[in-house]
């Protein structure tokens, strides 16, 4: 899910990461038609191949999210508020975009600025696995550049250039070429290698393991506090805490499914009872 305000690049970031062109239809609204789509989420699937890997992304992109809030006096708490509504239940990666217009002075302020933000308002953003210790310097390398980026800052661009005899994704402008893929110009390249490499398998297991498995737990908490609630019958086992899920909560929510079945079957018997005394 690419979630952020319209016009900040999310669907150019998109094409750019995924060699494609999702919105080649799209129509450009103006501003009443955007404000009346604020919530309309829209679903693409692609198919991608990474060095012979091929993988079927859902990207999911939030137009015109935040447009008709009034968040001209702030420091977009708009963002922050999203951030902590989908914290437990995605992966969180902030991004900074048009990383071209902020000089690299500008986008170290900034920068930092996100990171204080995030530490201000507790938001639990994606925390990058520790390097094996055993990895060779180079890699270990990688990964520290990898972690000092985030929040990674990004370009993205429509277009190809010619940049010496060679095309690229990259957006020309009066006074020169910004590549898409220089690293000297931005963290794209190390927010896509992440995203669908080095990371790829990291980031599947924390949705799989943690965030669907506290879903999971939710559910069924929500579930059996209102089985509960409507039989009127006090639960003699203690509601589960929201954490991730171990061997012991797992042991708790195979109880509590036991517990809740007898419950059922003793209700079933008492109003067969009550039914038969009533003939
Ligand atoms: P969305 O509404 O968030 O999906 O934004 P778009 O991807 O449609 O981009 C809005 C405008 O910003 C377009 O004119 C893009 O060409 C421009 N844009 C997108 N990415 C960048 C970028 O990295 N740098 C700059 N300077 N402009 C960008």
């Amino acid at each position: 899910m690419v979630a952020g305000e319209s016009g900040l690049g999310k669907s150019t970031l998109i094409n750019s990461l995924f060699l494609t062109d999702l919105y080649k239809d799209r129509k450009l609204l103006n501003a009443e038609e955007r404000i009346s789509q604020t919530v309309e989420i829209i679903k693409h699937t692609v198919d991608i191949e990474e060095k012979g890997v091929k993988l079927k992304l859902t990207i999911v992109d939030t137009p015109g999210f935040g447009d008709a809030v009034n968040n001209t006096e702030c420091l977009r708490p708009v963002d922050v508020e999203f951030m902590k509504a989908l914290q437990d239940k995605v992966n969180v990666i902030p991004l900074i975009s048009k990383a071209d217009c902020l000089t690299p002075a500008e986008m170290k302020k900034m920068k930092d600025r996100v990171r204080e933000e995030i530490e201000k308002f507790g938001i639990k953003v994606y925390q990058f696995p520790d390097c094996d210790s055993d990895e060779d310097e180079e890699m270990k390398q990688q990964d520290r550049e990898l972690k000092e980026s985030a929040p990674f800052a990004v370009i993205g661009s429509n277009t190809t250039v010619e940049v010496k005899g060679q095309r690229m994704r990259g957006r020309l402008y009066p006074w020169g070429i910004v590549e898409v893929e220089n690293q000297s110009h931005c963290d794209f390249v190390k927010l896509r290698n992440m995203l669908i490499r080095s990371h790829m398998h990291d980031l599947k297991d924390i949705t799989c393991d943690v965030h669907y498995e506290n879903y999971r737990a939710q559910c069924i908490q929500q579930m059996t506090s209102k089985l509960t609630q409507d039989s009127r019958v006090e639960s003699p086992v203690p509601i589960l805490p929201l954490s991730t899920p171990d061997v012991e909560t797992e042991k708790l929510i195979k109880m509590k499914d036991e517990e809740l079945r007898r419950m059922q079957e003793m209700l079933q018997k008492m109003q067969q009872q009550m039914h038969e005394q009533d003939l």
